[in-house]
């Protein structure tokens, strides 16, 4: 498979080459060059598949020759290493719960598919591989555990003081080994700038072999494909032929953009709906056609506060560029903390389900195509286990949640990190330890 690079074609790689590179030199994304359907037999007879077989059958393509069979399927393995319930809420709606893994949220898929790839790419290299990672929260937790122990490389988190949860704290600062964490005085974009910054920077390059892990990278994004296919699996099992529609709770809208490959690999998705928060610049696209993203504002679904959405041009890009073709089989619609708050009620009083923010968001999207297309079955995804955003689900439901063993066992451990202040500190912290 070859990759190109979306800001200019020419510029190609190969897998491999995507992956330790993280963007184009150009600063392009990386795209793949054609996207081939899976065979009518696969497909046929999906529903039984193991996970594994569905992981390699769906990454096999993407990752070429640069991967063998028999590692793809140790690091497929590894990766799904926990289960995607699919919880029925009413005859025509479920929720495809993706936070059963090791950080709790589904980037740990991507996170986990990714450093497994480095660790192997890395046996045939000598140099280690430092991965960089700014984070608001959930990032940098699923890319910590996904690198933790792995050969050959080192993780460097940021993350901005006393802007992310306690929870997501300890997921970023307990794991030792190869795994550092930084504290910024200052906010996630302070983070996200000196990362950048770091990058460029000559003196670094010298003595570190840099690489990224934020969601642009097609080691975390393609992957993330999974799930829609062993969502469908089990609905399969249940005899289901109707038109099922998706929606994803969506930021950078990676997430959504996996599921659209898994659309063109060949698994039946009738429709997409992306759901937001107020940061709504795909909302706005698809009623005005003009794209103008504005500045993120800060939510309770704060995953999803994203201003301008990196993966939305490798979504138009699925659809080769046409705004009709996206109308007909994607719909976004963005909710306030208000409406959230009102959903996160809805599903518990009504269905017994506690959601966390971002999946009432997804919930929220769906009911509302579903409500103008009432003949449809409706998955929405719930991207993160309502523990991590326990405050606001707390105080929304008048509850108290019980802390699941994955949260239990980092209460105890004692955090590590260095706190700094903008980038020259970073830059003499970085130097210091080469
Ligand atoms: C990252 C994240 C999202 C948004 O996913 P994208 O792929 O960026 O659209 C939604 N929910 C949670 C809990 C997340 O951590």
């Amino acid at each position: 498979m070859t990759y190109y690079s979306l800001t200019n074609p020419d510029n190609t790689a190969t897998f491999s080459e995507a992956v330790i590179r993280g963007l184009a030199p150009d600063r392009g994304l990386y795209f793949p060059k054609n996207i081939e359907r899976l065979s009518d037999d696969f497909l046929q007879n999906l529903a039984e598949k193991s996970h594994v077989e569905i992981g390699v059958e769906v990454m096999r393509q993407f990752v070429g020759d640069t991967i063998p069979i028999a590692q793809l399927e140790k690091i497929v393995a590894d990766t799904l290493c926990f289960d995607f319930p699919l919880v029925s809420l009413n005859d025509n709606m479920a929720s495809l719960e993706l936070f059963h893994g090791p950080t709790m949220a589904f980037k740990d898929v991507g996170g986990r598919f990714m450093a497994r790839s480095i660790g192997y790419f890395n046996e045939q290299r000598t140099e280690k591989v430092t991965v960089l990672v700014a984070t608001s929260g959930d990032t940098g937790g699923a890319v910590a555990s996904g690198f933790l122990g792995i050969e050959g490389t080192e993780v460097i988190i940021l993350y901005p003081k006393g802007k992310v949860s306690d929870i997501q704290e300890l997921q970023l600062t307990t794991n030792g080994n190869n795994i550092k964490a930084v504290e910024v005085d200052g906010v996630f974009d302070d983070c996200q700038e000196m990362v950048k910054t770091a990058f460029l920077d000559k003196d670094l390059n010298a003595v570190y072999n840099l690489t990224s892990a934020n969601s642009i990278n097609v080691a975390r994004w393609l992957p993330q494909s999974f799930y829609f296919f062993i969502a469908y699996q089990q609905l399969l099992k249940q005899g289901f032929d109707g038109k099922l529609v998706i929606s994803v709770p969506s930021g950078n809208f990676g997430n959504i953009c996996a599921g659209i490959v898994a659309n063109k690999l060949g698994l039946p998705i009738h429709h997409f709906v992306a759901s937001t928060n107020v940061n709504d610049a795909v909302p706005r696209y698809l009623q005005t056609k003009q794209y103008t993203p504005l500045p993120s504002k800060q939510t309770i679904s704060n995953a999803m506060d994203v201003g301008n959405p990196s993966n939305f041009i490798r979504i138009q890009s699925l659809f080769n560029n046409s705004f009709d073709a996206l109308k007909e089989h994607f719909s976004s619609y963005a909710f306030d903390d208000k409406e959230t708050r009102v959903a996160l009620k809805e599903l518990h009083d009504n269905y017994g389900y506690v959601a966390d923010p971002h999946g009432a968001v997804g919930y929220l999207g769906l009911k509302k195509y579903m409500g103008e297309n009432p003949d449809t079955y409706g998955i929405f995804l719930e991207t993160a286990h309502p523990i991590k955003f326990r405050d606001s689900v707390e105080e929304t439901l008048g509850i108290t949640l019980d802390i699941p063993a994955q949260i239990q066992h980092i209460l105890d451990k004692h955090p590590e990190k260095t706190s700094l202040k903008g980038y020259d500190a970073f830059k003499a912290y970085l130097l210091e330890r080469a």
